[in-house]
């Protein structure tokens, strides 16, 4: 079994991506990508690949400013630590490397990540590189080509998590994705805290 467990919003309490880019970009870009996002059970109107460009294009500071302000205030939820000592997660995020490693190796984590890149942060806004294969279920680069063979349980929250939990064998959801996960009648288990996705992984499914 490998446990496989989304970045924003899941591990961390608040979305970085929305946090940063409210914080150095265009917060109004945000709600209106946020207002897209509340159908449960339909697709986005364009892609995620589409979302992510756009909002961290609005971004002028230096990468390093924006990873110092997010140290300061990102929060992750109670029970990732001790869990990824245990488990040695792949951590699987829609959003940039460079803005979670740093987190990573401020807390002691060790994980295996896969995210996309950031190319440049330059005066004329950050540019990210979309990595990975078109996925043949939904067509977008989204995470399922990136699961690992074999069994996988796998931990997310949100709209990047639709189609990696679908292939997945095992499934901790809250929020966005256990709405979407509701109304197509597909299994999840509910999670507040990953204390208690600690707890029931001695449990079988
Ligand atoms: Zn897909």
């Amino acid at each position: 079994m490998r446990l496989v467990i989304d970045w924003d919003g899941t591990v961390t309490v608040s979305d970085t991506m929305d946090l940063i880019v409210r914080e150095f970009g265009d917060a109004d870009l945000v709600d209106r990508f946020s207002d897209a996002f509340i159908d449960d059970s339909k697709p986005l109107p364009v892609t995620l690949q589409h979302v992510v460009a756009s909002e961290m294009a609005t971004i002028k500071t230096p990468l390093d400013e924006v990873v110092d302000w997010l140290l300061e205030n990102v929060e992750l939820r109670p029970g990732f630590l001790e869990l990824a000592e245990r488990e040695r997660p792949l951590l699987l995020s829609s959003n940039l490397r460079q803005l979670i490693q740093p987190l990573l190796d401020h807390f002691g984590v060790e994980a295996d990540l896969l995210a996309n890149e950031l190319v440049s942060d330059g005066e004329s806004g950050w540019r990210v590189h979309f990595g990975g294969e078109i996925c043949p279920v939904c067509g977008e680069r989204c995470k399922r080509p990136k699961l690992p063979p074999g069994e996988v349980v796998y931990v997310g929250n949100g709209y990047s998590d639709r189609c990696p939990a679908l292939a997945s064998s095992r499934v901790f959801a809250r929020c966005g994705l256990a709405r979407y996960l509701d109304t197509i009648g597909s299994p999840y288990e509910p999670f507040g805290d990953f204390h208690q996705i600690a707890a029931a992984l001695e449990r079988p499914a």
